[in-house]
C-alpha cells in the first residue's frame, strides 16, 4: 500500500546492453530498488503522456504473452510497414519509438512501444495489450505535452515539495531533443530535482500497478509541514516557461503534426459520412445487406476465437404483396418503418439489424444461443403482430404479421442458410411463427 514507481534503464537505438548501479554492484540483468521512508514523509506523483492519435483504429486480434501476433488479422509490424515505411529489422526498435501504439483504456490513453518484430510480423512489447483492445498510431503532440507539463508543474508548486524525481521516456527526449528541458528545468527551479531517462516507466498507486511507455512522471518529496512557496521557490519567473517552441524545428515538427491530426479528423468524418451512405438502407435507416454481411464475417471470426456461436433471427413480413396491392406502396413502406423502428428498440447494442431484402429483416446476436434467439424472436413476433398502425394521411391495414427463422453457429453461409430454410418452413407451416 504504497507508492511504487520507476523505469527501466535501456542504450537508445538497442535493447542490448543496459546496466544498473547501487554503491559497487552492477548488473547488466539486475533492478535496483530504493526505499524512501521517514514519519513525516508525504509523496505527491504527477504523471502525463502527451501523444495524440494518428491514423486508423486497429483491433488487435491476436496475441501470445507480450507479443502483438496480429492486428485486424494481419501481421502487426504490417501497419508499421505500410504507414510509417519501417521494415522488419533488428533496428525496429529505435526506428518505432517515436510512434507508439496508442490504447484507449476507459477514460485515458496508455502508450506501447514496440521493443522488437520477429519474422512472422509479430510485435514484442515490455507492457501488455489484451485481445479485441483498439490500438491507434501515436505521435507525440507538443501542445498537449506542454498543457500537461503546465498543470503538473503548478500543482507540485502548491505540494512545495524538498527534493523532486523525474523519470522521463527517453521516446520524449528523442521527440523534444533540446527543448526537452522544458520537461526537466521548470521542476528544478522548484527543488532539487534528479532523474533520469528511461526506457518503460512504471507506476502503482498502491492499487493498480501498471508498465507505461512515453511518459513524464514527476514525484514530489517533502518532510514534514510545506515551507511557504516564497522561501522554497526562489525562482519563480523560470518555472512560468514550459514553452517548448523557442527552436524552429520543433515548431515545424508541430505544424506537421497539426496537419496531420487535421487531416486525420477531416478524413475520419468523410470516412462516417460515406460509411453511413454505403451501410444504411435509405428506407428504415437500418444496415443493409452489404454492411450485415461484413459484420457477420466480422463477428463469426471473433466468436469462433471465443469458442461461442453467433445466433441470427431472419423474418419477413406475411403476405405483405396483399398490404402493397390493396393499400398502396406508401402503405406498405410505412409499414416497414413502423416494423424496423419496433425492432430497433428489442435489439442489445451489441446486436446489428440489418434490412436483408425488400419486407425481410435480419438479426445477428453475438455470443448468444439459439435457446435465447428463438426467445427473442418470439416476443419480437407478439409484439409485431399486436403493433397497431395510425398515419394522417394513409389508410393502413391492422394486424401484420411476420414468419421468423432462427440459427446458431460459427459459419455465415450455413447460418443464412439454416435461417432461410427455418424461416420457409414458419410460412409453410401458417405463417406468423418461430422456427429454430
Ligand atoms: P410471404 O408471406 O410468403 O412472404 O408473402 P409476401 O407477399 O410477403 O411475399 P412476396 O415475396 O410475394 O412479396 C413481397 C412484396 O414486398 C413484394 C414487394 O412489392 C414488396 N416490397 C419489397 N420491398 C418493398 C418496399 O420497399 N416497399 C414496399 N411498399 N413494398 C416492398
Ligand atoms: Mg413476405
Ligand atoms: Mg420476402
Amino acid at each position: 500500500d504504497v507508492p511504487l514507481f520507476g523505469g527501466g534503464a535501456g542504450n537508445h537505438g538497442s535493447l542490448e546492453v543496459a546496466c544498473v548501479l547501487a554503491g559497487d554492484w552492477l548488473s547488466q540483468q539486475g533492478a535496483v530498488a530504493v526505499i524512501f521512508s521517514g514519519s513525516t514523509l508525504e509523496i505527491s506523483i504527477q504523471s502525463y503522456l502527451g501523444w495524440a492519435p494518428i491514423g486508423p483504429k486497429f483491433r488487435v486480434t491476436k496475441t501470445h504473452q507480450n507479443w502483438l501476433v496480429k492486428l485486424d488479422d494481419r501481421p502487426a509490424n504490417s501497419v508499421y510497414e505500410h504507414y510509417l515505411g519501417i521494415a522488419k529489422s533488428s533496428q525496429f526498435f529505435s526506428d518505432a519509438m517515436d510512434f507508439p501504439l496508442l490504447i484507449w483504456r476507459g477514460y485515458r490513453y496508455v502508450a506501447r512501444v514496440p521493443v522488437a518484430v520477429n519474422s512472422d510480423g509479430a510485435l514484442q512489447f515490455l507492457g501488455d495489450i489484451k485481445e479485441d483492445e483498439i490500438v491507434r498510431l501515436g505521435y507525440g503532440d507538443v501542445d498537449q505535452m506542454s498543457a500537461y507539463a503546465r498543470t503538473a508543474i503548478e500543482s507540485i508548486k502548491n505540494f512545495a515539495p524538498d527534493a523532486i524525481y523525474l523519470f522521463i521516456c527517453a521516446s520524449r527526449r528523442g521527440l523534444l531533443e533540446q527543448e526537452v528541458s522544458g520537461e526537466v528545468v521548470p521542476f528544478e527551479s522548484i527543488a532539487p530535482s534528479v532523474g533520469f531517462f528511461t526506457y518503460s516507466e512504471f507506476l502503482s498507486d498502491g492499487h493498480n500497478y501498471e508498465v507505461q511507455n512515453g511518459i513524464h512522471i514527476a514525484v514530489a518529496f517533502r518532510e514534514g509541514a510545506p515551507l511557504t512557496p516564497s522561501i522554497n521557490n526562489n525562482n519563480s519567473n523560470k518555472t512560468e516557461k514550459t514553452d517548448f517552441f523557442s527552436k524552429r524545428m520543433l515548431r515545424s515538427r508541430q505544424q506537421l503534426t497539426h496537419l496531420l491530426l487535421q487531416l486525420t479528423s477531416d478524413l475520419e468524418s468523410a470516412n462516417q459520412s460515406l460509411r453511413e451512405l454505403s451501410d444504411k438502407d435509405p428506407l428504415t435507416g437500418l444496415f443493409n445487406r452489404r454492411a450485415f454481411a461484413e459484420q457477420l464475417n466480422k463477428e463469426t471470426n471473433r466468436q469462433l476465437r471465443h469458442k461461442q456461436s453467433v445466433t441470427i433471427i431472419l423474418f419477413d413480413v406475411d403476405n405483405f404483396k396483399k398490404v402493397n396491392d390493396t393499400y398502396g406502396h406508401p402503405a406498405g413502406d410505412h409499414i416497414l418503418r413502423e416494423i424496423s423502428t419496433l425492432a430497433a428498440t428489442v435489439v442489445r447494442e451489441s446486436d446489428t439489424l440489418a434490412r436483408y431484402g425488400g419486407e425481410e429483416f435480419i438479426l445477428l446476436m453475438p455470443d448468444s444461443t439459439a435457446e435465447t434467439g428463438a426467445v427473442l424472436a418470439e416476443r419480437l413476433r407478439k409484439q409485431i403482430e399486436s403493433l397497431s398502425f395510425s398515419h394522417s394521411e394513409l389508410k393502413l391495414p391492422q394486424n401484420i404479421t411476420c414468419s421468423f427463422g432462427v440459427a446458431s453457429g460459427f459459419n455465415p453461409d450455413s447460418l443464412i442458410r439454416l435461417a432461410d430454410e427455418a424461416l420457409y418452413e414458419s410460412k409453410r407451416s401458417g405463417r406468423n411463427q418461430v422456427t429454430v
